[in-house]
């Protein structure tokens, strides 16, 4: 994510309230959740207390297969979700994230199952208790009217109504105001996305386009991902959309520009630099890991970042106000095709491990496209750092600070300095051939950089991402 530069973010809440609130809501998590019934637990609290609440350790997605129908007229969103899952633990119920909307039907291999809802939660009890290691399919047919999830921290995600449609985008979540969902990106899971909307309208998603279809007046939009996604980069955008659908290195290449701006505007001009920048990142970070490539600019003023839905990133407006191209923000949400979405963090404490990189590769392609050397980037700021604030654990309201971004950035350059470009080179493209697909912490992070460097690096880690104070110049 980048946010919009010329916004002001929003009002933080003092660190005592927040970390009292923290307390209150994994308390109160950890109560709904724990498995009290004395049986096998219901579901297993992941106890990630930047999202209270959020995800479930007891399962493991491996494919949803969404079928979603959505009328802008009514704002209406109808939809079945087929969620295939394995069993982590015994299950004897089990709870899917999901907020607002009603579900009419739950079922699983062909017969009910028993349901009902527990705040943003779908808690589903099989008939038969799932042993450990069971795989399982549930089927849930749902409908309403989709709203967005407001949080004072971490600010709106979630289902956006718009003009002339819909924006469903948010990190660290979105995924459940419209469909039920295992929502932390500790769980990825490959997905196939069926949108129906009216005629003439676009619906745009992750991953490979598949066969357009209309009947009746509805076209049916159809998209799969294969690699697997976690669940805050699943993306949603209805509406009137200029869309181009072309090849980039032999995979599919899909930009969306809303239709009412002008086709020479800087919003078209920054998405026709897609492939190109992202051979660029390919050069240095290794081979792109998804079979697709994209973007969608919107107009709507509420989404004051960019979001690097997987394979296919969401570019807010702030970005191109100026009337000129912006390189640097599709550099920046292409980074993170590597760093973020393939390989995924497991804690969003560790979200520095997708900022940070994301944040160096705009020096980097800043330096490629004949600007500032990365280099002077990391002197000037290096200079105008705050070294009071931590990188790693940053605390919940400052998930999206410019500590992550700014500070992450420079550990990296640092590294770099340590190791020599070699090596460096080397440790970021074997972090993304050997974590492609899956999920890392820092401490991954520190013992691969050490393995392929032969080098020492935990002091050098420890000083330039949680030190207090400004670490000496490698
Ligand atoms: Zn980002």
């Amino acid at each position: 994510m980048r946010r919009t530069p010329d916004r002001i973010r929003p009002t933080l809440v003092a660190v005592a309230a927040a970390l009292a609130l923290l307390v209150a809501c994994t308390t109160d998590a950890a109560d709904r959740r724990g498995g009290r019934d004395g049986l096998r637990p219901g579901s297993v609290d992941l106890a990630d207390p930047y999202v209270p609440g959020a995800g479930n350790g007891g399962y493991d997605v491996s494919h949803y297969r969404l079928a979603v129908r959505y009328d802008p007229a009514n704002d209406r969103l109808t939809g079945r979700a087929k969620v295939v899952a394995t069993a982590v633990h015994g299950l004897s119920r089990f709870t899917l994230d999901l907020a607002g909307l009603d579900v009419a039907a739950v079922t699983m291999g062909g017969a009910r199952a028993e349901h009902r809802r527990d705040g943003d939660e779908l808690v589903v009890t099989p008939r038969h208790g799932l042993p450990q290691g069971r795989q399982f399919a549930v089927e849930v047919d749902y409908s309403g009217v989709p709203t967005a999830k407001a949080d004072g921290q971490l600010g709106t995600g979630g289902f956006l109504h718009t003009a002339d449609g819909a924006i469903a985008l948010g990190q660290p979540w979105s995924a459940a105001t419209w469909f039920p969902v295992n929502d932390h990106p500790s769980d990825k899971a490959t997905y196939d996305i069926e949108v129906t909307v009216p005629d003439g309208l676009a619906a745009l998603s992750n991953g490979v386009p598949g066969e357009r279809t209309s009947a009746d007046g509805w076209t049916t939009w159809r998209w799969a991902e294969r690699a697997p996604m976690a669940s805050y980069l699943t993306t949603l955008v209805i509406g009137a959309y200029r869309v181009q659908t072309g090849t980039h290195a032999g995979k599919p290449m899909v930009t969306a520009v809303p239709a009412r701006l002008p086709a020479t505007g800087p919003e078209d001009a920054s998405l026709a630099r897609t492939g190109e920048i992202a051979d660029f990142l390919a050069s240095r970070f290794g081979p792109y890991p998804f079979d697709a490539y994209g973007g969608v600019v919107v107009t709507d003023d509420r989404v004051g970042y960019a979001l690097e839905t997987q394979s296919r990133p969401v570019y807010g407006p702030g970005f191109f106000r100026n009337g000129r191209p912006n390189p640097g923000v599709v550099a920046h949400e292409l980074a993170h095709q590597w760093f973020g979405n393939s390989v995924t963090l497991t804690r969003w404490s560790d979200i520095w491990l997708n900022e940070g990189f994301a944040s160096y590769a705009e020096w980097l392609w800043e330096e490629h496209d004949g600007g500032r050397t990365a280099q002077r980037t990391f002197e000037l700021e290096y200079a105008a750092t705050d070294w009071s604030r931590p990188v790693v654990d940053p605390g919940r309201s400052g998930l999206f600070g410019t500590a992550v971004y700014k500070r992450g950035a420079l550990t990296v350059h640092a590294l770099r300095r340590t190791v020599g470009d070699d090596a460096f080179f080397r440790i970021l493209r074997t972090w993304t051939a050997e974590r492609r697909g899956g999920n890392a912490t820092t401490e991954d992070l520190v013992i691969l950089a050490e393995r392929v460097s032969g080098k020492s690096l935990r002091q050098l880690f420890d000083a330039w991402l949680v030190g207090d104070s400004a670490p000496a110049l490698p």
